[in-house]
């Protein structure tokens, strides 16, 4: 039966059946007990992703999105205040930003990593910078002890987007190792289902170290109220529910097993890619673990040609992201134009990111591999 399953970009079924009666009594209980909003099972994932993550604070929240806009609420700035990111990323990440009336200002990414190209960094530092979003793409870090060198020069504030590279870990030089999403001052994540830990619908986490931070992001997460009825701030409604809860609980349990498998998987397509001429497989960084929530390559020649092809094999393959968010039109008044970032337009137009889950098979992926090689030819 299994052979014969038609090859899925991202596959949660097979993790489902190994949790299954681990979910279904957890969302016995939240229906019998009708916690349903900040129950146990929300506690015991705040602790759980503190322990797992060695953070002091872990805030569940709606969604990944919300973490990052909760965070950047926390910091309290200033219409017009300047955030560096990235273009080549999801749009929540630049969204939340204009959404704060701030200027998002993007730097290019390096054409080995797909990450934030941090010596391109500190020349798009200004007098109203005031914080950094770096992107842990795919599942690996930014080279985040540079960021860090740079924000602390420059006093500004750094938040990870964490929601690709949940479980990466960083080797700083001192050889003390950190998990991504809490070596800037605040980290946020995504647990949309097909993230690598995913829950059953909306979920996101905020995370930091900083005790004050904590307390105004769990503030904020609730409307601004620290005390019912009484907001002391401007907050969101943002909370997790105790069935994301309770599934995210069952998975966190399986992270480092899920990592593993999909660094696996992708150890397999770097093998079967390499030499190939025109594929350029992803390059692993020497400070980072890798948790490949994708597996993109750049092709050389016409990409969605290629990808026409392979659908019509049956062979899904998807493309992050198509169009740069320098270049999105709801994005055009902070004056973005073609050129602007070589790499990040070039890999919106060559790259291609493969099946890549907990599930893939062997024989799945020599058949992708295979008919990868032999649309290139
Ligand atoms: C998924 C994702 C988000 C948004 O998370 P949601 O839970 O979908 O709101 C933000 N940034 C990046 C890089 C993502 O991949």
């Amino acid at each position: 039966m299994l052979a014969t399953r038609k090859i899925q970009m991202v596959d949660l079924q097979g993790q489902f059946k190994a949790i299954q009666d681990e979910v279904e009594e957890g969302i016995k209980e939240v229906l019998q007990t009708c916690q349903f909003i900040n129950g146990p099972a929300v506690k015991d994932l705040e602790k759980g992703l503190s322990k797992y993550l060695n953070v002091k604070a872990a805030i569940p929240c709606a969604n990944g999105t919300d973490a990052l806009l909760v965070a950047l609420m926390a910091l309290g700035l200033e219409p017009g205040d300047e955030v560096i990111t990235v273009s080549h990323t999801f749009v929540a990440t630049a969204e939340v930003i204009a959404l704060l009336r701030l200027k998002p200002v993007f730097v290019d990414v390096h054409e080995d990593t797909f990450n934030m190209d941090v010596a391109q960094l500190e020349a798009a530092v200004t007098v109203k910078t005031r914080c950094i979003i770096p992107v842990h793409l795919f599942g690996q870090s930014v080279d985040m002890e540079a960021v860090m060198q740079i924000a602390n020069k420059h006093d500004l504030y750094v938040i990870e987007d964490n929601a690709q590279a949940i479980g990466a870990e960083v080797t700083f030089g001192d050889g003390s190792i950190h998990k991504t999403g809490t070596i800037g001052h605040i980290g946020c994540t995504s647990f949309y289902p097909s993230k690598n830990l995913g829950a059953y619908g909306d979920a996101g986490a905020i995370f930091t170290n900083d005790e004050s931070l904590a307390n105004k992001l769990r503030q904020i997460v609730n409307h601004g109220q620290r005390q019912k009825y009484t907001s002391e701030c401007i907050g969101v409604n943002s909370r997790l529910d105790s069935f994301q809860a309770v599934v995210l609980n069952a998975k966190l349990k399986h992270l480092d097993r899920y990592n593993s498998l999909r660094r696996e998987a992708a150890d397999y397509y770097d093998q079967h890619f390499a030499g190939v001429e025109g594929i350029t497989t992803p390059k692993r960084s020497s400070f980072s673990s890798h948790v490949f929530h994708q597996y993109t390559i750049v092709v050389e020649g016409d990409r969605d040609a290629i990808r026409g092809i392979l659908s019509e094999r049956g062979i899904p393959s998807m493309v992050y992201y198509p169009v740069p968010i320098h270049l999105q039109p709801a994005y055009s008044n902070w004056g973005g134009a073609n050129g602007d970032l070589p790499v990040t337009e070039r890999l919106a137009y060559q790259g291609l990111s493969l099946p890549m889950h907990t599930e893939l098979t062997r024989e799945q992926q020599d058949l992708v591999c295979k008919t990868v090689i032999e649309c290139l030819s």
